[in-house]
């Protein structure tokens, strides 16, 4: 890697650090994850800013803070298997990998999940596992999850992917139609099946497109 990405990279991570980012595995999660590998060429020199940044279809790769909370809050301890919607460039999905037992990711665009799987394999990672569908009605086969991400933002509570999480379990996911008005929720659920839910701060994500 270039002296430059590995400056803005050693950067990145202070800024985290500061943002409140203070889980080591998370930090070092991002750092060994190459983030320049999942963006579009020309935007290489960007792989490290604090920005999300489109990626092909129209979607995006989600703010390295973002990512960097996100999987914060799912305190994975490395036992977990973890369900995501929305693999996209598949990044989120390989800092996963590096946290949990085994990541399963659900992408409606083929070309995005050919992709993903592609760098995945080429980047040695072995307990992540994909499926070309619908993830708003998640992956009942695989059920239940430790842990549910939503890298999309659903219109209301994903109560059907809500029933697929164990006791003890959590889901993180930005929730609301208006894409300038959504949420990050954090709901857990009791060893009694009841959710609780936690707003954590504004996000702007791509929609979860359902049905059709
Ligand atoms: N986690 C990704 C970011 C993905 S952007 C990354 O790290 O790069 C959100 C993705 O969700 C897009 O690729 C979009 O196609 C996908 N998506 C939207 N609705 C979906 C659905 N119902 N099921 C599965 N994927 C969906």
């Amino acid at each position: 890697m270039s002296q430059e990405l590995l400056a803005k990279k050693a950067e990145l991570l202070m800024t985290l650090r500061g943002q409140g980012i203070n889980d080591t595995a998370v930090l070092s999660a991002i750092e060994t994850t190459p983030r320049e590998a999942f963006i579009p060429q020309p935007l290489f020199h960007h792989a490290y800013d604090n920005v999300s940044l489109p990626i092909a279809h129209g979607q995006t790769i989600s703010q390295p803070y973002i990512v960097a909370r996100m999987t914060a809050e799912l305190a994975l301890t490395g036992k977990e298997r973890v369900v995501e919607i929305g693999t996209g460039s598949g990044y989120q999905a390989e800092v996963l990998s590096q946290l949990c037992r085994r990541v399963y990711s659900i992408e409606r665009l083929r070309p995005l999940l050919v992709e993903a799987d592609r760098l995945l394999a080429q980047l040695k990672i072995t307990n992540y596992t994909s499926k070309l569908g619908d993830g708003a009605i998640g992956w009942p086969e695989a059920a239940p999850f430790d842990r549910i991400i939503l890298t999309c933002a659903a219109p209301t509570p994903p109560y059907d992917l809500l029933d697929q999480l164990k006791p003890g379990g959590i889901l993180i996911a930005p929730i609301g139609a208006d894409q300038n008005n959504q949420v990050l929720m954090k709901y857990v659920k009791a060893e009694n099946d009841t959710i609780e839910e936690e707003t954590l701060l504004p996000v702007k994500f791509v929609p979860l497109v359902s049905g059709a």
